[in-house]
């Protein structure tokens, strides 16, 4: 089988998933027929979708017209007409195996062998799915999350069947509408993310219900201690109890009690007004920071990652594909694999042999692939090996959360953590001050740094990562700043959306700074009771002079980039249309400029600041001279005497 390049999509269902599905991909410039059964639904769809382009184009986040990209997409209750042209097609129609069936035999008659197939399932096989089609090989799991506009994520998973060809043209098809695939290689229960999840929910309701922990304050410990960005019953309560009680009961899993309760009850969390909280007479998810005192964190952490094991163990998902998907899907702040590497394994493997030896309850089984880790020496980050390698330094041998590119003297760096906003976490921190210590500098002219997805440049620092720390850890900044401060090429920060707190910080530490109109810059720091604390404060008051670094650090307000570039923060704000050309003006100068004349203008001008003119103007003139004697010198001379562009080697 040959699969075609993608042209034209159909999408079954406009419900919850489908309509979301069709969107995105109408925003990819693609073209898409959206199906349901009755005209009424395929509007109801057709309308929620209209109404979310005219909210994101308000925002400014479209690439195209939202009348252009709601132009791209038709709607029919018509099967053989929505896919006979289509070269994949996305099944969301509800989750019934037997309805699926229907649908798929269909598109066995509708379409050709090279029309890819996919369905959006969250829980049945998809080999299964596929058994009713005679060339399964090209069936796969496309599987998306709720809503498909703001999560990144996409699950391609394999069917028994599904080719290689199958899933790397559906993986490739999903970076094509700019979201972030995962391979899912075995049609397991849960796939990826939420085999993660169910531990995440059901220990701590376990636990809860053995008495042994209260539900704030598993919430809070989890919040507050370990960076998690929601609470496991408050997530319960936000999914819909009785949505982990089918699933659990589907898996044939026991239930914990205290869901079994609520289910009974029909107290389902936020659907129904209350669930483990009260969302009708109360205040929601009440739980306060104090409240986690006490709770075993590594109980429930340990489960998550037994469970990463068995994914990676059984080469279900790599290391990097776990870690990608808890992070884009569940918003966690690392990966769960790191985090494991981070805790030492043979802790967890304890852990989970204690609990196992006390209670003989299977669920708490190592998996065999921990064990073997752990016995092989690979107990994590201090070992140099555990689900990742580690270099000497017990840094990550590659980056994880910045994409890298060197190409014609440009090191291109991108903030890669969109579902934290591009929040600085520590591990993120680390690259940026390893990267820039180590780039061979012979062959940058120029840095650019940007952030990942469309939000943000990066919203601040990952306060998740605070929680927990000494105040001497917090105190022992990140030397990341400095680092890019002090890089002997100059720096260009690309800033497209928020750059707050550790992320404005991070974009003073550069040397130039240019921004879209709908970009927002603030130090809310003080509103959290801190301080910036990667030299906010003190670049600020150099860059802007008392009287506006103090309204901006005092205050915690943002403000748009069109004040920034009054205020003299930014050196343009430029319409989201004409950034790149901007950019790219900047970027090629500073890339043709003389490399060691840019050396030594940033040190004199960095390092002039804080001296005082005397001493800076000696440093210039130290500088001027040592110019003098290079080969860049006489070429920009003699070109300028030729009337030719210079052509500097940086010699
Ligand atoms: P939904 O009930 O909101 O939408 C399903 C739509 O499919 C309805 O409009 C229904 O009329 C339509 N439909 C029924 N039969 C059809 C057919 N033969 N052809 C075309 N359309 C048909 O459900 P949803 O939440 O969008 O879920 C759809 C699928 O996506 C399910 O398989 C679900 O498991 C999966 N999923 C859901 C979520 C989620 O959070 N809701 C997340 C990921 C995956």
């Amino acid at each position: 089988m040959s699969l075609g390049t993608i042209g034209h999509v159909a999408v079954l269902g406009a419900g919850n998933m489908g309509h979301g599905i069709a969107e995105v991909t109408a925003m990819a410039g693609y073209d898409v027929t959206m199906r349901d059964i009755k005209a009424e639904f395929v509007e109801d769809g057709y309308e929620s979708i209209a109404w979310s382009l005219e909210k994101l184009e308000e925002k400014d986040r479209l690439d195209d017209p939202a009348d252009e990209i709601l132009a791209r997409i038709e709607t029919t209750t018509d099967l053989e007409a929505a896919v006979s042209d289509a070269d994949l097609v996305i099944e969301a129609a509800p989750e019934n195996l037997e309805l699926k069936h229907d649908i798929f035999s269909d598109l066995e008659r509708y379409t050709d062998a090279e029309t890819l197939l996919a369905t959006n399932t969250s829980s049945l096989p998809i080999s299964e799915i596929a058994a009713v089609v005679d060339t399964p090989e090209r069936v796969l799991g496309l599987h998306f999350f709720n809503p498909p506009v703001k999560m990144d994520l996409v699950e391609v998973i394999y069917g028994e069947e599904t080719s290689d060809d199958a899933a790397e043209a559906g993986s490739e098809w999903v970076e094509s509408i700019d979201k972030t695939p995962i391979y899912v290689r075995k049609d397991v229960r849960g796939f990826v993310v939420n085999t993660i999840v169910g531990p995440f929910i059901g220990e701590p309701a376990w636990m809860v219900s053995e008495e042994e922990a209260t539900i704030r304050q598993a919430d809070a410990a989890m919040v507050h201690q370990r960076g998690y960005p929601m609470g496991p019953f408050e997530l319960g309560d936000l999914t819909g109890i009785d949505v982990g009680y089918h699933v659990r009961t589907e898996a044939g899993d026991e239930i914990p009690p205290i869901m079994e309760e609520k289910v009974e009850a029909e107290a389902l969390g936020r659907k129904t007004g209350t669930g483990y909280y009260d969302y009708e007479d109360g205040d929601g998810a009440d739980y306060e920071r104090g409240d986690g005192e006490g709770f075993d964190t590594l109980r429930v952490e340990a489960r998550m990652i037994n469970r990463a094991a068995y994914l990676v163990g059984e080469d279900v998902a790599t290391p990097e594909a776990v870690d990608t998907g808890v992070q884009l899907g569940l918003g966690f702040p690392e990966g769960i694999c790191r985090r494991a590497d981070k805790l030492g394994l043979e802790r967890v493997l304890e852990k989970l042999e204690t609990l196992h030896e006390a209670t003989g309850d299977d669920r708490f089984e190592p998996h065999p692939y921990l064990e073997e880790l752990v016995d092989a020496g690979n107990t994590g980050e201090d070992a140099g090996a555990g689900f990742y390698e580690y270099d000497a330094d017990g840094d990550l041998d590659s980056y994880h959360h910045l994409n890298v590119a060197l190409e014609d003297g440009v090191l291109r760096v991108e903030l890669d953590r969109p579902s934290r906003m591009n929040a600085l976490s520590s591990d993120l921190l680390e690259e940026i001050d390893e990267l820039f210590s180590t780039v061979d500098t012979d062959d940058v002219r120029c840095v650019t740094i940007e952030g990942a997805g469309d939000r943000a440049f990066s919203a601040g620092a990952d306060i998740g990562g605070f929680a927990g720390a000494e105040p001497t850890d917090l105190m022992d900044v990140t030397p990341a700043f400095e680092t890019v401060n002090d890089f002997p090429r100059p720096v260009l920060a690309k800033i497209d959306g928020f750059c707050l707190g550790g992320g404005l910080e991070l974009a003073l530490a550069c040397d130039l700074r240019l921004a879209t109109e709908r970009s927002t810059f603030g130090a809310p720091e003080i509103t959290l009771g801190l301080i910036p604390g990667g030299g906010g404060t003190q670049r600020l008051l150099r860059l802007l002079g008392e009287t506006r670094a103090k309204e901006l650090v005092f205050r915690g307000n943002h403000i748009d980039a069109d004040r920034a570039e009054d205020w003299g923060l930014i050196n343009r704000a430029v319409d989201r249309e004409e950034f790149g050309e901007t950019v790219d003006e900047f970027v090629d100068d500073l890339r043709s400029g003389p490399p060691i004349g840019l050396e030594v203008a940033k040190k004199v001008m960095n390092e002039g600041k804080d001296a005082s003119l005397d001493a800076a103007i000696a440093m210039e003139s130290q500088g001027f001279g040592l110019l003098a004697s290079t080969e860049d010198v006489l070429e920009g001379t003699t070109a300028f005497a030729e009337d030719r562009e210079p052509e500097f080697e940086g010699q």
